[in-house]
């Protein structure tokens, strides 16, 4: 079965990652549910600029793929998300911090992309599943301590399953393209197709 693109409508690393499960032609699909498909997610997500070089190069240093543990801490912070996140956090945050236990981060710093600034990285001590999920409960935790958790949204079509971070406080779609349109033409077609 063909598969949906992966997508960057998140705007941060954990919400990307929360939208690798996509409603797709009548079904639930994950797109991550091979070790090969994780590995080309984190590939994206390094072209995209959500995951740095030196992280990227820690993850994929590692070849065995426990994609079990993935699946649960995508279905764990999908449950966090869906229902005023706010009021959970002290439920939600012990897992983050059990989870980056099993690879723990060090910090590096690196050259800005565009400036002459600096970047604070972190780098997990393990590759593979434990790396990635390191990296995915820091910014996690960075998000749920911060104001941008009340800005976390669902795209506004019911059978969308995107989250994304709402900056301007008027986005309504993960992306104009597979969701806005497709609900403004439906609008357009009852608008003028249900007169009679
Ligand atoms: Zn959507």
């Amino acid at each position: 079965m063909k598969k949906p693109a992966f997508t960057n409508f998140g705007d941060r690393l954990v919400l990307n990652f929360t939208n690798t499960v996509q409603y797709f032609r009548g079904q639930t699909v994950d797109l991550i549910d091979s070790p090969s498909a994780v590995i080309a997610w984190i590939r994206y997500m390094e072209e995209v600029g959500e995951i740095a070089t030196v992280q990227y190069e820690r993850l994929l240093g590692e070849s065995t793929w426990d994609l079990p543990l993935l699946g649960e801490f995508r279905r764990r912070l999908r449950e966090f998300l869906v229902n005023n996140p706010p009021d959970h956090i002290q439920q939600f945050s012990p897992y983050l911090t059990s989870v980056m236990a099993h690879s723990p981060l060090m910090f590096t710093v690196v050259p800005h992309v565009e400036s002459l600034n600096f970047d604070l990285v972190p780098i997990p001590q393990l590759g593979g599943v434990p790396g990635l999920l390191a990296l995915l409960s820091y910014d996690s935790l960075k998000m749920i301590t911060s104001e941008t958790l009340l800005r976390v949204k669902k795209c506004e079509n019911p059978s969308c399953l995107a989250y994304f971070v709402n900056n301007s406080g008027k986005r309504k779609w993960c992306s104009m393209e597979t969701c806005g349109n497709r609900r403004k033409s439906f609008r357009h077609y009852r608008r003028y197709h249900h007169r009679e």
